[in-house]
């Protein structure tokens, strides 16, 4: 009897598509992912429908890449869906895991978001101050829109995740590691992250030698100050997100002389990504007088940084620390 083939499916949630194409990255051994498995649902590559995911017995699909933040009800119903039909559930890419981008949307309210997008923006001519609706009555029936939940979650935050891949997007080889991993046998415990297990700053080329980074006097901007392409960014006092980050990207951002902004998450055993940066940031400042040191000299220098929430949690606002502001709003 042929081998029967691993089924995969990957799927794409309220996120911007970069995930889904970050598996093209895997170039020709995409083949060998083809060859050794049977690919149900990609919405960028095959048009599957719901009601046939919907149809298959529980359990059918050995792994699903779920890629993207839960940010409205369909969201939420194939996060279980997924779940119900798959053997192993993967959150892929930094939306899925952390809430991404779309968690930062979080600092606002659901009548925040909806007002700012559809009326108060600049380039928006909306004079009858009109918000999509969930259901709408044509003369050719009613249609649906899907509705958006109170605040974006990552999904774990929704429903139980079996392995994590962050990054955005992932590297493509982590797919391939999953993927190798599921036909050896050789899955790593439950709830791990399939990825690097050091911090960024560990595989960074401008990782100070001596170990520990310089003190340094103030905070300095990308826009207004070109880094020295050789030393550590930080150590020159732009915000490098690297001593709170998980490695795995081979410190891709910091070798084109970029911060780091904190894509792959929390480094191994940091619950709080940006609370670690802003304790990093704090260590190391240095002011005029440090034996004098306040808690307002670091809030004046920490006031540098033009957008803080931004800049310390882009990518896991939705599960930090930082309580969420959320009201109830119906559209
Ligand atoms: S702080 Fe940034 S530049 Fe410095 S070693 Fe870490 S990753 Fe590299
Ligand atoms: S250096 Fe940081 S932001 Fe850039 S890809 Fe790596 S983890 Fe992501």
């Amino acid at each position: 009897m042929a081998e029967q083939k691993l089924k995969l499916a990957f799927y794409w949630a309220a996120g911007c598509g970069g995930c889904e194409v970050s598996v093209l990255d895997i170039d020709e051994k995409i083949l060998d992912v083809a060859a050794a498995a049977e690919i149900v649902m990609w919405p960028v590559a095959i048009d599957t429908k719901y009601k046939e995911i919907r149809a298959l017995p529980d359990k059918t699909i050995d792994i699903t890449f779920f890629n993207g933040a839960i940010r409205n009800n369909e969201n939420e119903e194939m996060a279980h869906l997924f779940r119900a039909k798959s053997k192993i559930l993967i959150a892929f890419g930094v939306c899925a895991v952390g809430g991404g981008i779309v968690g930062l949307g979080n600092i606002y309210d659901k009548k925040e978001l909806l007002e700012e997008a559809f009326i108060n923006t600049p380039s928006t001519e909306n004079d009858d101050k009109i918000i999509p609706a969930p259901k709408y009555k044509m003369p050719e029936g009613e249609v649906h829109l899907p509705i958006l939940n109170e605040a974006a979650r990552a999904l774990d935050q929704v429903t139980s995740v079996d392995y994590y891949i962050p990054g955005c997007p992932p590297q493509a080889s982590q797919v391939l590691d999953a993927v190798n991993a599921i036909l050896e046998g050789n899955l790593p415990p439950k709830g791990s992250v399939i990825g690097s297990q050091k911090t960024l700053c560990d595989e960074c080329e401008r990782r100070p030698k001596e170990g520990e980074f310089k003190k340094i006097k103030s905070i300095a901007d990308r826009l207004d100050v070109e880094p020295d392409p050789e030393k550590c960014l930080l150590e020159q006092g732009f915000i490098c997100m690297g001593p709170a980050t998980r490695g795995g990207c081979g410190a891709k951002c910091p070798s084109a002389n970029v911060p780091c902004t904190g894509c792959s998450g929390p480094a191994p055993h940091v619950k709080d990504q940006g609370a670690k940066m802003i304790s990093a940031l704090a260590s190391i400042l240095q002011t005029e007088d440090e034996e004098k040191k306040t808690d307002e000299d670091i809030m004046r220098e920490i006031q540098k940084i033009k957008d803080p929430i931004g800049t310390f949690y882009r990518y896991f606002l939705a599960r930090s620390i930082i309580p969420q502001k959320v009201k109830d709003y119906e559209p």
